[in-house]
């Protein structure tokens, strides 16, 4: 009990009087309401709870694509369910074409502001908004019996007041007709879709995407959510099953979400006899439209429409390409549970590269993804060419990266194969698994990126992948404007949210899977957190909480520290102190008095300040242990045995300080004299007491030459040049202090 007070009162004291912040900042303690409380709708091993509910929401949709005035209309009938146990007087419905009107918050933003000489292209962001007649054109919405219902736009979302309310268990349909003209997407800032013009041959490529006024989501922890669709936060959206009617020009191909309905009213005998040989193609793509064809389709205009007929199940979105200048490849995808079709469509502009990697990118994402959560259940997985950035939608994505005059340096060959798996595995999260992007980029960006990069590494080791080490730099940059991953999407800065969205939870989750829990058990709570949430919204607690479920491993502080601040990762190895023992016994009595039972203490002066092993071992004595010890006891100790296994032996202390905030695993790479090497690992654990300052003691047969704190990069240290002992040589202390504030 006065041990106990009189560490209390250190505690208390010390903050006052020392420059080092030792308060306990409760880094071990439960996240609490740090994160929803379960309910019976999540419940608290982070699966969805016995009366998890969801809305649902059906789409037929007829659609036209004016390709000289570059307008695109279209009718829809939305039948939506209330599974929710709430009765509903109004729907909201997401309208994102208005963002690029001038209402829209990116009006008037010229990146960096306006300076002595700016292109013309960040100054029509002044302009474009008044001239470009951006945005929907509401037509009608109405009812299932045809009766006008009130709509109320604002900006990007349009409430819908039901004539009668809609109860639990009861579905509602109503119809809207709208219209909106196509953006070039060059002239938008991060533009997801549009059209791409290519003046040489006078053609388009349309790149059709959020299109069609689609309900927003209702769950249990947002009610509605309507936050409005600004840039970064990206979209909620309710499953459901489309039918979907695209008429184009003639001679226009399109690659859609869903399967096709009508291939004999739409695609030529030759084209239908290659797709069927893909379909049994599993080694090789097979070219449905040759590079010839496209060439000599985009030739001709042809005044004359074609109506494409899609259908898809069980998808939160629908998002189509079209073009006459497509090249089409496709290749069979054998997964254990489902036969799928990979396929690639692209403008001679993107050639040779995209026929020869593209189709080979979606095979390999659909391959690694597939092993590591679910099979992919979807009939295709489509890769679309762009110019630039490369964006997903449910079993399409339009990915940029394109040679110049045919040629491509391996960097950029490797960054459009990056583009195409990352987008291609974001059918898994968040199409599939359908978190809320508006409010929580990381969770789709981060768990597709971890296994995006996860695919790199397995199928394109000649091509660089994040590791670790690669988050440093941002984990080190300037604390006054870093936020925390657990930051809405639209509060993250445009410089920042690949960092700390894509790479730091990419980085975090690879340390779990590495260091933490180990790869065993992670993967298989990974693909629990996959399969319990497929065609479902999870939220972030439901992730934390399943990956603690499944493995057995308290993580709330590594959810505090990674998630939760900005803080990083400095192991600071400050001290070490090498002993041994000296060879006679000294009975008790005959101790000195400054040996106390029990503890390993030097015999002279203390060793702390040494900056190598130059000044040799420091001995210590080993007592006997006392018999007022034993007390009651009938067994002892055997004091030979334990003397005998300590002979000669090498006892090093490591002091550790935990000069970055996150409490992390410590591994320590020891080097001996002889050369040889091992590595010992220890748990986050031992900062359990201890936030800042950790000793530890290790027996060595052999005498070290040298200790390494994170030898393998794996724990995204941010300051190197303090974990290694002998201290690195000529550093002086200035130039040590210039380092850590850099
Ligand atoms: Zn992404």
């Amino acid at each position: 009990m006065r041990y106990l007070l009189s560490l209390i009162l250190v505690g208390l004291i010390l903050p006052s009087f020392g420059q080092e912040n030792t308060t306990w900042q409760g880094k071990f303690e439960q996240l609490g309401n740090m994160i929803a409380p379960p309910s019976t709708y999540r419940n608290a091993s982070g699966a969805p709870g016995a009366d998890y509910w969801q809305q649902r929401a059906d789409y037929t949709i007829k659609a036209e694509l004016d390709e000289v005035n570059n307008v695109l209309t279209g009718e829809e009938t939305i039948v939506y369910y209330n599974n929710s146990p709430d009765v509903l007087k109004y729907v909201w419905i997401q309208l994102e074409q208005n963002v690029n009107r001038k209402e829209s918050e990116d009006f008037g933003d010229v990146m960096g502001g306006v300076k002595d000489s700016i292109s013309s292209r960040q100054m029509q962001f002044l302009v474009r908004p008044i001239e470009f007649p951006a945005g929907y054109t509401i037509k009608y919405v109405k009812d299932g019996s045809g009766n006008t219902l009130q709509s109320l736009v604002n900006n990007t979302m349009m409430r819908v007041n039901l004539k009668q309310p809609l109860n639990p268990n009861q579905s509602a349909s109503f119809s809207i007709a709208w219209s909106y003209h196509i953006t070039d997407r060059s002239m938008f800032l991060l533009s997801r879709e549009g059209y791409e013009h290519y003046p040489a041959d006078n053609n388009n490529v349309y790149l059709i995407a959020h299109w069609f006024p689609r309900m927003a989501v209702y769950n249990d922890t947002e009610g509605w959510q309507n936050k409005q669709f600004q840039r970064l936060g990206e979209f909620a959206l309710e499953f459901g099953n489309y039918e979907v009617e695209i008429t184009v020009p003639a001679d226009h191909i399109i690659a859609s979400t869903g399967t096709l309905q009508n291939p004999k009213e739409v695609l030529s005998a030759k084209q239908r006899e290659r797709l069927e040989l893909a379909n049994n193609s599993f080694d090789k793509p097979i070219q449905i439209i040759t590079t010839d064809e496209a060439v000599e389709s985009e030739k001709k205009k042809s005044t004359k429409r074609k109506t494409w007929h899609f259908k898809a199940d069980n998808v939160r979105d629908f998002a189509f390409a079209s073009s006459r200048k497509f090249i089409w490849d496709a290749q069979a995808v054998k997964l254990p549970t489902n036969t799928t079709l990979a396929m690639s469509f692209y403008p001679k502009e993107g050639l040779p590269v995209w026929m020869e990697e593209s189709t080979k990118a979606v095979v390999n994402a659909l391959e690694v993804y597939s092993h590591a959560t679910f099979d992919y259940p979807y009939p295709v997985a489509i890769s679309v060419n762009t110019s630039n950035i490369g964006m997903e939608f449910p079993m399409i994505s339009f990915n940029g990266g394109r040679p110049v005059n045919g040629k491509i340096s391996d960097a950029a060959k490797n960054g459009m194969v990056s583009t195409i798996v990352h987008e291609v595995g974001h059918n898994w999260f968040p199409m599939i698994v359908s978190s809320d992007e508006r409010q929580w980029m990381w969770m789709d960006e981060g768990l597709n990126t971890f296994l995006h990069q996860r695919t790199m590494a397995e199928r394109y080791p000649q091509a660089s992948s994040t590791k670790p080490k690669d988050i440093v730099n941002y984990m080190k940059g300037d604390q006054s404007i870093m936020r925390p991953i657990m930051t809405t999407s639209d509060n993250e800065l445009f410089g920042q949210f690949g960092a700390n969205f894509y790479r730091k939870p990419t980085v975090a989750l690879q340390i779990l899977r590495e260091t933490v829990i180990g790869k065993e058990l992670f993967d298989l709570a990974f693909k629990e957190y996959a399969n319990n949430w497929k065609y479902k919204h999870p939220n972030p607690g439901d992730l934390f909480r399943t990956l603690e479920e499944a493995t057995a491993v308290d993580l709330d502080w590594f959810w505090r520290g990674w998630f939760f601040t900005t803080d990083n990762v400095d192991i600071n190895l400050a001290e070490v102190k090498w002993y041994q023992m000296k060879t006679e016994n000294i009975s008790l009595e005959n101790k000195g008095k400054q040996v106390k039972s029990g503890d390993l203490t030097a015999s002279s002066g203390t060793t702390g300040n040494n900056s190598d092993f130059s000044q040799g071992p420091e001995e210590f004595t080993m007592t006997e242990t006392p018999d007022a010890f034993y007390s009651q006891f009938l067994s002892r100790l055997n004091e030979e045995e334990v003397r005998a296994n300590l002979e000669g032996k090498n006892i090093y202390e490591l002091k550790l300080k935990n000069e970055g905030g996150l409490v992390m695993p410590v591994v320590i790479k020891w080097t001996f004299t002889d050369g040889s090497s091992e590595i010992d690992r220890l748990p986050a654990e031992i900062w359990r007491l201890n936030e800042h300052e950790v000793s530890k003691t290790f027996v060595k047969n052999k005498e070290v030459a040298k200790i390494t704190i994170d030898p393998n990069l794996e724990l995204a240290d941010v300051d190197l040049s303090n974990n290694v002992f002998p201290k690195i040589a000529g550093k002086s202390k200035f130039e040590e202090f210039k380092e850590k504030n850099k």
